[in-house]
C-alpha cells in the first residue's frame, strides 16, 4: 500500500474537487492523506465569499465539500497563511505533492482616467464586502447617490447589479453580511446600469442567470429591444447555442411589461468606458458609443471586468493565471481552478478540471516520502490552526445565530472573533 501525503493550498471549490478526485482514486494499493491549508479560519472559498447571497442554491455545493472533509484521510488546516506562516518550498519538501488552488482574487484594472476616484470600487472588493470577508468589512461603500454604473457584462456584473438594485427586504432572509445589509437598507440607489463595451451578442452572462432576473419582485429590469434586435441581426442565422440562449433571454426581458417599480436595473450595450469623472468623488462615466461620446451621471462605479491572481512566492503569473502546463508547475507542484486557467467557468467547471490535473499528478507520483507532520511545526511557530472540528463549531454557531433571525447563517466577519469563540470550547 502506497500512502501518499498531499498538500492542497486553498479551501475553495477547486481545492475540494482536487481532494475529491484523489479520494475517488483510492484503492487497496494507494491512499492519500490530504492536508488542506486555508488562509482564513473558514473554508469554502468563493462559495462562502463570492456567490451572491440571493443565490442560496449555488451555495448548497458546500454539502459536497463537507462530505469530502469527512473522509478519514482529510485534514483542514485553516487560519494558516501559506507563503507567510509556511512557505511553498517547505510544503514541497514535506509532501509527496502540493496543489495550489488559491484562485484569482484581485480585480482587473480598467486603465482609464478616474479609476482612483472615491466610490470607484472593484467587484473583487465589493463582492467580498457584501459577503462578509473579514479583510473587506471596512471597505468604504457610499450608496447615498441615486445612480450606479457597473462596468462589465459578465455574471459578476450581474450579481453586483442585482445586489445594488434589489430591495434589501428581499435580502433579509439571505446570508448577506449584516454590515452590508445595513448599508443597503440606507441605500438611495434606484437606477443601476450594467454596461457592456460590446453588443448583446458578445455579453459574457449565462442564460440561466438572465432568465431569473424578471422574478425579482422589487426591480424593473430594462433592456432596449432595439439592442437585442441589432444583436440578432449581427449574429445571423446560426449563432452559437449559448449566444442564442442569451439573446432569447434578453429579448424576453426587453418585451416583458414593466412593474413600475422605483428600482431599475438597466442593461446597456456598446458603451466602451473612456473615463470616470469627478472631483473628490465620482460624478459620471464617459462612454464611447455608436452614436458618439456620452456622459452618464452616477455616484458609484463598480468595475466587474475580470480577476487576476495575486503575487505568490514560488509561482509566476502569466496571462491571468499562474504559469503551468495542464496544471503542472514544476517538480511536485501543481495548480488547479482559476489559479491554473484564469477566472473562467462556474463552480462545476472545477470538478472535471481538477480531476484531470490530479490524474496527471497521480501518474507522476514516485516513492512515498518519509512522513513529517506539519502540525507540530505550525504549533512551534505559534500559528493557531483551525481544524475541521473547530470549523464545525464556527459553522454551527453561525447557523444558530442565523436561525434566530430567519437567515441560513449570520457570518462571523472578524478573524479575532472566530478565534475567541474557539477559545471558549
Ligand atoms: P467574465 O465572465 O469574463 O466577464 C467580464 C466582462 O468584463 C466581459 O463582459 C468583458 O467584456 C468585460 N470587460 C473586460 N475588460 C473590460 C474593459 N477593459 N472595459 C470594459 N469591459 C471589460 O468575468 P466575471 O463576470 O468576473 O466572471 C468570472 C467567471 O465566474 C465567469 O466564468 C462567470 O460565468 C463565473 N461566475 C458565475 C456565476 C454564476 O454562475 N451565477 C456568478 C459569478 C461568476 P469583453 O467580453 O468585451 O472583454
Amino acid at each position: 500500500m502506497r500512502a501518499y501525503r498531499i498538500a492542497i493550498v486553498g479551501a475553495g471549490p477547486a481545492g475540494y474537487f482536487a481532494a475529491q478526485a484523489l479520494q475517488n482514486r483510492q484503492s487497496t494499493e494507494v491512499s492519500f492523506a490530504i492536508d488542506m491549508f486555508e488562509k482564513l479560519p473558514t473554508p469554502w472559498g468563493l462559495v462562502r465569499s463570492g456567490v451572491a447571497p440571493d443565490h442560496p442554491k449555488i451555495k448548497s455545493v458546500s454539502k459536497v465539500f463537507e462530505k469530502i472533509a469527512s473522509d478519514a484521510g482529510f485534514r483542514l488546516l485553516a487560519n494558516v497563511n501559506v507563503g507567510v506562516d509556511i512557505s511553498l518550498d517547505e510544503l514541497k519538501s514535506l509532501y509527496d505533492a502540493t496543489v495550489v488552488a488559491i484562485g484569482a482574487p484581485k480585480g482587473k484594472a480598467l486603465g482609464i482616467p478616474g479609476e482612483g476616484l472615491k466610490n470607484v470600487i472593484s467587484s473583487a472588493d465589493f463582492v467580498y464586502w457584501y459577503n462578509g470577508h473579514p479583510e473587506y468589512v471596512d471597505l468604504e461603500v457610499d450608496l447615498s447617490g441615486s445612480q450606479a454604473i457597473v462596468i462589465g457584462a459578465g455574471n459578476v456584473a450581474m450579481d453586483v447589479g442585482r445586489m445594488l438594485a434589489i430591495d434589501p427586504q428581499e435580502l433579509v432572509t439571505t446570508d448577506t453580511a449584516e454590515h452590508a445589509l445595513q448599508t443597503l437598507h440606507d441605500s438611495k440607489i434606484r437606477d443601476v446600469y450594467i454596461t457592456a463595451r460590446r453588443g448583446a451578442e458578445s455579453a459574457a452572462f449565462t442564460a440561466p442567470e438572465l432568465r431569473e432576473l424578471p422574478d425579482i419582485e422589487s426591480v424593473d429590469v430594462i433592456i432596449d429591444e432595439r439592442d437585442i434586435d441589432g444583436a440578432i441581426r449581427r449574429v445571423g442565422n446560426e449563432p452559437e447555442k449559448s449566444v442564442k440562449s442569451n439573446l432569447e433571454a434578453m429579448h424576453s426581458i426587453a418585451l416583458a411589461p414593466r412593474k413600475n417599480q422605483s428600482r431599475r436595473l438597466h442593461f446597456i450595450f456598446r458603451h466602451r468606458p473612456l473615463s470616470i469623472n469627478g472631483g473628490s468623488e465620482v460624478e459620471s462615466v464617459t462612454f464611447e458609443t455608436p452614436q458618439g461620446k456620452i456622459d452618464v451621471p452616477c455616484n458609484l462605479v463598480v468595475t466587474a471586468i475580470g480577476y487576476l491572481p495575486s503575487e505568490f512566492p514560488g509561482l509566476l503569473r502569466k496571462d491571468g493565471h499562474y504559469e503551468n502546463q495542464h496544471g503542472w508547475v514544476a517538480d511536485n507542484l501543481y495548480v488547479v481552478g482559476w489559479a491554473k486557467r484564469g477566472p473562467q467557468g462556474v463552480i462545476g467547471t472545477n470538478k472535471s478540471d481538477a480531476a484531470a490535473v490530479m490524474e496527471t499528478m497521480v501518474s507522476r507520483l514516485k516513492e512515498v516520502k518519509p512522513g513529517i507532520d506539519v502540525l507540530p511545526m505550525l504549533q512551534e511557530r505559534k500559528i493557531q490552526v483551525v481544524s475541521q472540528r473547530d470549523w464545525n463549531f464556527i459553522n454551527n454557531e453561525e447557523i444558530r445565530r442565523g436561525v434566530e433571525q430567519g437567515k441560513p447563517r449570520e457570518k462571523f466577519t472578524s478573524v479575532a472573533e472566530m478565534l475567541d469563540l474557539l477559545a471558549q470550547y
